[in-house]
């Protein structure tokens, strides 16, 4: 299904069956001297039709199309080697170009195992979360070339000039794309209006909660009429959307220092255990093992925020880190 949303812009729906994200909003932006594609979907048949169908209902070639990507995760890129032409560039910024390359080496997953058994994670629940992972099921290949940017690239299409804008939080790559002289705004997973990005830890990636709030700073500085978000209903207004993103993590700030205050020692599983979450489950047991980890991940940003505060400090006891107050 496509939408003409702006002069020469176009929205393709892409279904993500049996995720609750439900659906990405892929764009394509009609250029003089190329074309550019924003996003692509899972490397899936089910995503492969609808952008592809999408692709050619807007009448454009691949052959003159470049593709972007706004970050590493495979809903947004899974598919950009199959939807490539051979002439198409696949833009991602280096860091997030750096991280995808990661995810083959074979001791990714027994870095991630260490990781998550850091958390608090079972080794069993582990176990069981890896055979669902995303990155396993609907990565582009290990051979994809990506044409790797830095912040404040532009890409040129004869008509327009497009900047990418360096957004760390939700990957430590993630970029938003920015048509200054019409301020519209492509705002991948940075800024989403139905939903809250997941912020999550990464190796390598410091306080990614804080990196994130900082680079919604950037966006708030930046005159915008129109976004573009990647997810859901995709347009809203942007300013107003950032201010409650920031309201939400300072609340999910404050709830993870009051667990950690009322239960020192815990780990940023059993943190998660006790914070709120919208997801329709009875308890944190009946949680399906995706959903732990994401919540996992969450409340560990927030607890990396709380300690580059200097409000806790974590211990490893056995391999696991336990949080206290200062
Ligand atoms: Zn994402």
């Amino acid at each position: 299904m496509i939408n003409n949303i702006a002069k020469d812009i176009y929205m393709i729906k892409v279904p993500l069956p049996e995720n609750p994200l439900k659906n990405l909003n892929s764009y394509l932006i009609k250029g003089k001297t190329r074309n550019l594609l924003i996003d692509t979907g899972f490397n899936t048949q089910i995503c492969y039709d609808a952008l592809s169908d999408g692709i050619k209902e807007i009448g454009v070639d691949m052959n003159s199309t470049d593709i972007f990507l706004t970050h590493l995760h495979t809903d947004h890129a899974g598919l950009c080697a199959r939807i490539a032409s051979p002439n198409s560039k696949i833009y991602m910024s280096r860091i997030d170009s750096q991280h995808i390359k990661t995810f083959f080496n074979i001791n990714y997953f027994d870095n991630l195992e260490t990781i998550f058994y850091a958390l608090g994670f079972s080794k069993e629940e582990f176990a069981n979360n890896i055979k669902n992972s995303p990155i396993v099921k609907y990565a582009p290949p290990i051979e994809t070339e990506y044409t790797e940017i830095e912040d404040g690239y532009m890409i040129d299409l004869g008509n327009r000039v497009i900047k990418a804008v360096l957004t760390p939080g939700h990957t430590p790559g993630h970029m938003c794309l920015y048509i200054e002289n019409e301020k519209l705004l492509f705002s991948g997973d940075h800024v989403i209006f139905d939903i809250t990005p997941n912020i999550t830890k990464w190796r390598g990636f410091q306080n990614s909660l804080g990196q994130y709030m900082n680079s919604l700073n950037i966006i708030k500085n930046m005159p915008v009429e129109l976004t573009f978000s990647s997810h859901r209903n995709p347009m809203g207004n942007c300013s107003e959307r950032i201010d409650e993103l920031f309201s939400h993590h300072k609340k999910r700030i404050a709830e993870a220092y009051n667990i950690v205050m009322q239960y020192p020692g815990l780990s940023p599983y059993d943190v998660a255990s006790k914070m709120t979450w919208s997801i329709k489950a009875k308890d944190w047991k009946a949680f399906p093992v995706v959903q732990k980890w994401f919540a996992t991940g969450e409340a560990s940003a927030h607890l990396d925020y709380l300690e580059d505060e200097g409000k806790i400090k974590p211990t490893n006891i056995n391999g696991e880190i336990k949080y206290w107050p200062i």
